[in-house]
């Protein structure tokens, strides 16, 4: 996500849920303890599931495409709302018709 995004991001708004428009901006949401669960370091929607590495025993020849996420946290509430960092990744998978992702 530029800087310029994230400052978009960082500006204050009403809350949808209670107004406030203070909070905290998670500027990447990322998993604890990543290292010893199956899970990616960064949390992620998995955008499509696309052919790369030559499949192993163990493992399949498809690798996740992930959306990074950034976060606003209401500052009262502590309602999350989330936020793909890459809005042209998402746009280039509805445009093609790959993976999970559909233009509305
Ligand atoms: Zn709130």
């Amino acid at each position: 996500m530029s800087d310029a995004s994230m400052e978009q991001l960082a500006e204050p708004r009403p809350c949808s849920a209670c107004g406030e428009t203070s909070g905290y901006l998670v500027t990447e949401v990322v998993s604890p303890n990543y290292e010893f669960s199956n899970a990616i370091e960064p949390v992620a929607l998995t955008a499509a599931m696309l052919e790369g590495k030559k499949a192993g025993f163990f493992s399949s020849a498809q690798e996740r495409v992930p959306v990074k996420l950034a976060a606003r946290v209401c500052g009262s509430c502590a309602r999350v709302e989330f936020f793909v960092q890459d809005l042209a990744l998402l746009e280039r998978f509805a445009a093609a018709g790959v993976g999970n992702v559909r233009r509305f």
